[in-house]
């Protein structure tokens, strides 16, 4: 049979996760951060200290990860590499920037891709990500794009990282941010696109 798949696609900071997980709620689909896979990727290549630009170390560092998506009783998703839960580990600046580069290396993206079309054939989802509508689900049932100004999506941001405790300046969130973006959208591979069918 046939799944039902809704991408979101757009920059950090936009609310894509808070549009997607309150849109999966309403239609019982289940909610796929497919940042949180890449997160773990990056998490990965932390622990085994090879650098985020650093590709041959990336690709080769790429046959030890082992991660698969699971989901609580909430319906919460939980990223589990190589036999661990790493969900809360990869929500920090650090993993935000370590995502975004090994994201840019073709063997990371060709890793994954399986990954996230799978999970889309078996369940009905809400997928949000960065090349949802625009590679990974090109036939998903309906687009959005969603985007805010940078000033708008660091503050949301900068308040989420200060709920958590975590030490740091606007001013710097914005500018990690607008590094982040600029890395997304300029890669060569599966870049940071409104796909020219969604809506916007
Ligand atoms: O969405 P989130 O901020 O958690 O994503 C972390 C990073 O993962 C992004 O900055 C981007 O580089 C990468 N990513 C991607 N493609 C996706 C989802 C995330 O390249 N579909």
């Amino acid at each position: 049979m046939k799944t039902m798949n809704v991408a979101i696609d757009g920059p950090a900071g936009a609310g894509k996760s808070t549009l997607a997980r309150a849109a999966a709620k309403e239609l019982g689909f289940y909610y796929v951060d497919t940042g949180a896979i890449y997160r773990a990727v990056g998490y990965h290549m932390w622990m085994m200290g090879i650098g985020p630009k650093d590709a041959d170390g990336i690709c080769r560092f790429l046959d030890d990860v082992n991660l698969s998506v699971e989901y609580d009783d909430d319906g919460m998703q939980h990223m589990i590499l190589n036999g661990k839960d790493v969900t809360d580990e990869i929500r920090t600046p650090l993993m935000s920037s370590y995502a975004s580069g090994v994201s840019a290396q073709a063997c990371v993206r060709d890793f994954l891709l399986d990954m996230q079309r799978e999970l889309a054939r078996r369940h009905n989802v809400v997928m949000d990500g960065r090349d949802i509508a625009t590679v990974v689900l090109p036939n998903a049932d309906v687009k959005i794009f969603l985007t805010a100004l940078p000033e708008i999506r660091a503050k949301r941001r900068f308040a989420e990282l200060q709920a958590k405790g975590e030490k740091t300046t606007l001013e710097k969130v914005l500018s990690d941010m607008k590094a982040r973006d600029k890395q997304d959208s300029t890669r060569t591979v599966a870049p940071l696109r409104c796909a020219p069918d969604a809506v916007k």
